[in-house]
């Protein structure tokens, strides 16, 4: 194959990962967005083959690799739930990491084999991108195993705060730079795994001052940095596929953690920063009475079937019960008592965005029943009831109104002005962020505790 004609196959599969891009932005083309993501794969991955033309003992070795590789991949993820996607996500991402560090070793030690020189006059501009893209791959390793262990629960989400940490991440950074520039002289292996050494230290001082509340949007951070670092490593080995998904990667992950951080109202200096989400439950507030209105599946039933418009609040406890289709009859029972009935989601309920969406997406729930937070938040004045179903911090009023909490500033679903607040989750602790929720006090709320999907069956029992 012409090196032009595969550079056109490239291009055709970028475009169509582009397409990808597009279509997973809404639940109604997803599915044709993740189609035209495999056939642009599909595509780079034979042109790349078609190019290399390997010996067949190589076609060998490269067909157990996509046998193995994929069939981990397919089978893992049949298996995980939607809960465990983030950590799932942190998971793929530090594999990401390790082959951009594999790929520039490869290369260090065989440059004849990508076209960059020879060993000892490797291309000036191929140690650097291979430099760059070793280190960041390195971060991205070491930083993705933390930000998998703290989102999995194997290690505390509590940020660890070193002393000097900042300094000595700087510290760290600025040997990483000074040493890229010597191997670029030196062409020393010792330097090359000197900065793989410093940049893996780096990874994990990077992350573990960041709290768990913060880690879905490090993850896609890490996303972004694994991105760059694939970027880096396709402009050394001359791979325009590598160059573009890598870049596609990098600027996605970049945006998606944009989003993130616009949603919960922090800037993303303050999240890299790290520290927060460290505070513990119920930071007591001695002003507040404490006592709380209890309710069963019966007193919601008669106030949801009484009530002539419902808003439904989904958040990350629903997502852990799995209620969305329990959810979905609820509120079709509702309907057909010619009750009105929304969906509200906050950007953030969940673990990462979309979630909420792609979970009613699941139970068929019709998309213009559903409403983003800044399209539906001055509808919840006139809703008779609000059913917040495993949410929490997206509806926690400290966020609006006390400018001494961790949240304060994050835009909140304001699910308190309605006349009454049905509020399900197992106990009277805090969400996420690790914050009391002063709704749970407050008249107009009733708590229904138990599990969301257990509630809203008996919720549905209650109306028969
Ligand atoms: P929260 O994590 O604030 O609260 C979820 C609540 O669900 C918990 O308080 C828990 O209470 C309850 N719960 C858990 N399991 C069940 C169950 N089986 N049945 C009923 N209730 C259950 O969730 P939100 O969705 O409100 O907020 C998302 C949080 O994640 C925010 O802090 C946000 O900043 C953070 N975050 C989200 C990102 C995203 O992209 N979506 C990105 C970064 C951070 P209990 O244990 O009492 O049942």
């Amino acid at each position: 194959m012409s090196e032009s004609f595969a550079a056109f196959l490239y291009l055709i599969s970028g475009v169509l990962f582009i397409l990808a891009l597009r279509g997973l932005s809404h639940p109604t083309t997803s599915r044709q967005g993740n189609v035209y993501g495999m056939i642009g794969m599909g595509i780079a991955i034979l042109t790349t083959l078609a190019l290399a033309t390997p010996s067949a003992g190589g076609i060998g070795l490269i067909i157990i690799g996509l046998a193995a590789g994929g069939g981990v991949g397919a089978y893992v993820a049949r298996r995980i739930p939607m809960t465990a996607m983030p950590q799932l996500v942190a998971a793929f991402h530090s594999l990401v990491g390790l082959a951009a560090v594999l790929v520039a070793a490869a290369a260090l030690y065989s440059p004849t084999s990508f076209g960059i020189g020879d060993v000892g006059d490797i291309h000036a501009q191929a140690l650097v991108e291979m430099s760059i893209g070793v280190a960041i791959g390195a971060i991205t390793f070491t930083g993705s195993i933390i930000a998998f262990l703290k989102l999995d629960g194997r290690m505390s989400g509590k940020p660890i705060m070193l002393p000097m940490r900042h300094a000595i991440n700087a510290g760290l950074g600025i040997a990483i730079i000074l040493l890229v520039v010597v191997l670029v002289v030196t062409e020393s292996t010792f330097v090359f795994w000197l900065i793989v050494v410093l940049s893996l230290i780096l990874g994990v001082l990077i992350i573990i001052p960041i709290g768990g509340a913060d880690m879905p949007v490090v993850v896609s951070m890490l996303n972004s940095y694994s991105g760059w670092a694939a970027a880096g490593i396709g402009f050394t080995v001359g791979n325009l596929a590598l160059i573009i998904t890598g870049a596609l990667v990098g600027s996605s992950g970049a945006i998606l953690s944009y989003i993130m951080c616009k949603g919960m109202n922090r800037s993303f200096i303050s999240v890299i920063l790290g520290g927060f989400g460290g505070e513990t439950a119920a930071a007591a507030d001695d002003d507040i009475d404490r006592s709380v209105k209890l309710g069963s599946a019966e007193d919601a039933a008669f106030l949801m079937q009484n009530a002539s418009k419902v808003i439904i609040v989904p958040g990350y406890g629903m997502a852990v019960a799995q209620a969305q289709h329990a959810l979905r009859e609820l509120a079709d029972l509702l309907k057909e008592a010619d009750v009105e009935v929304k969906y509200a989601i906050h950007p953030v309920a969940g673990r990462m965005p979309g979630h909420m969406n792609v979970l009613l997406a699941e139970a068929n729930v019709p998309y213009d029943e559903v409403f983003e937070l800044e399209d539906i938040n001055s509808e919840f004045a006139q809703a008779d009831v609000v059913y917040v179903i495993g949410a929490n911090d997206v509806t926690n009023p400290a966020a609006r109104d006390d400018p001494s909490s961790p949240i304060y500033g994050m835009p909140i679903l304001e699910v308190d002005k309605a006349k009454t607040c049905l509020f399900v989750k197992r106990s009277l602790g805090s969400g996420y962020a690790g914050i009391d929720n002063t709704l749970f006090y407050k008249d107009g709320t009733m708590m229904l505790l138990g599990d969301a999907k257990k509630m809203t069956e008996d919720i549905v029992k209650s109306m028969d």
